[in-house]
């Protein structure tokens, strides 16, 4: 007797983010600020009463209510996830079918790939411009001659921390009869959400999450929201007690504390902001050696043709950022981290 993986398993790894000892960690856009003491006092208190001999509310009622409330929806548009990511494989199991065309931008979060190759969708990859720039006729076009079933893409995008304005993306949505997944992951330090409009679209799902902006990538919590019709789906088609219950507990202590929470990401925008200005500063002593856009994120996305060399002589340093073929991606941190980076990239462009 012998057992055989199927074709899709064959090669397949667990994810693994850099593990070691590395004083910092600009790398995985999580929140360098922990949760204000108020806050974390009533996130003990609230988990202390929940009832733990019991299975958690399947719909999260309680949850979606504070998350519709702090960005002022309805909410019976709104389905919990564990995590986003939680989310998007359930909406690619759900709405694809065995060899479905799926349209992915490149660069662009790199599970959507992982996930359509889990459920046998076929991916159709359209690369990026040279800064980083999407083009939604292309798009468009693309999407009708392939007969794609669904487009997925960040908007602002991890890694490129580039955005698409609301009306853009609209018209995007407008124009294909695919479904549209827009991952707002970022939009909490953009301005340009889909989340008022939602109801305008019958083939739209936004998804947020609490993992960076909120700085609770812990607790693993993320939302999507679409026109009842496919909220109903989204529930019907995900597993029944996907989001345990001390994430609900605290995910609604979070959401209740609507000021804390916008101030916090007030603080992760001026850090943000002051890594970029250190960023540019650098790129005019180094023109020809690196080139640094406006972000729309919690990051500041690099593009150098020497990203390797620079991301191994970071990690001497002790400092880890994300790295790509040709950029880096560096996540906003405390200002001596920001410092210290801007230094060491400094130190290395002048060596080079
Ligand atoms: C971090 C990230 C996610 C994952 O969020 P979780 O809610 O922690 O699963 C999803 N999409 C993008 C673009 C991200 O960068």
């Amino acid at each position: 007797m012998s057992y055989l993986l199927n074709e899709k398993l064959i090669g397949l790894v667990p994810y693994e983010p850099i593990s070691g000892n590395y004083s910092i960690r600009l790398d995985a856009n999580e929140s360098f600020l922990t949760l204000p003491i108020s806050v974390m006092r009533a996130v003990s208190e609230a988990i202390l009463h929940v009832d733990y001999n019991r299975y958690p509310d399947p719909a999260a009622v309680d949850l979606c209510q504070d998350f519709s409330r702090f960005y002022g929806l309805s909410p019976d548009l709104v389905t919990a996830g564990n995590g986003s990511d939680e989310l998007i494989f359930l909406i690619m199991s759900a709405f694809l079918m065995k060899g479905d065309n799926i349209l992915i931008l490149s660069p662009d979060f790199s599970m959507y790939n992982f996930y359509s190759s889990l459920v046998e969708s076929t991916s159709l990859v359209l690369l990026k411009g040279d800064a980083f720039s999407i083009d939604i006729d292309n798009i468009i076009q693309q999407a009708k001659e392939e007969k794609v079933k669904m487009i997925i893409f960040s908007n602002p995008c991890n890694p490129t921390s580039q955005g698409v304005p609301r009306e853009e993306v609209e018209r995007l949505i407008g124009s294909v009869d695919a479904l549209v997944v827009v991952d707002e992951a970022y939009m909490d330090f953009w301005d340009q959400s889909l989340l008022p409009n939602v109801t305008n679209h019958d083939n739209l799902i936004i998804l947020r999450t609490l993992s960076k902006a909120f700085g609770m990538a812990a607790i693993r919590l993320g939302f999507a929201v679409s026109a009842p019709p496919l909220q109903k789906v989204l529930m019907a088609a995900k597993s029944p007690y996907n989001v345990n219950a001390v994430t609900q507990a605290i995910g609604r202590v979070v959401l209740s504390h609507g000021e804390e929470m916008r101030a916090a990401i007030g603080k992760i925008v001026q850090s943000r902001d002051w890594l970029y200005a250190l960023c540019k500063a650098v790129e005019s002593e180094f023109p020809d050696q690196i080139t640094v856009y406006p972000p729309c994120t919690n990051f500041v996305t690099i593009r150098t043709k020497q990203a390797g060399y620079i991301y191994d002589a970071l990690l001497k340093e002790g400092i880890v950022v994300r790295g790509f073929s040709s950029f880096l991606r560096v996540t906003c941190g405390k200002e001596e981290e920001n410092e210290t980076f801007i230094k060491a990239l400094t130190m290395i462009l002048k060596g080079m």
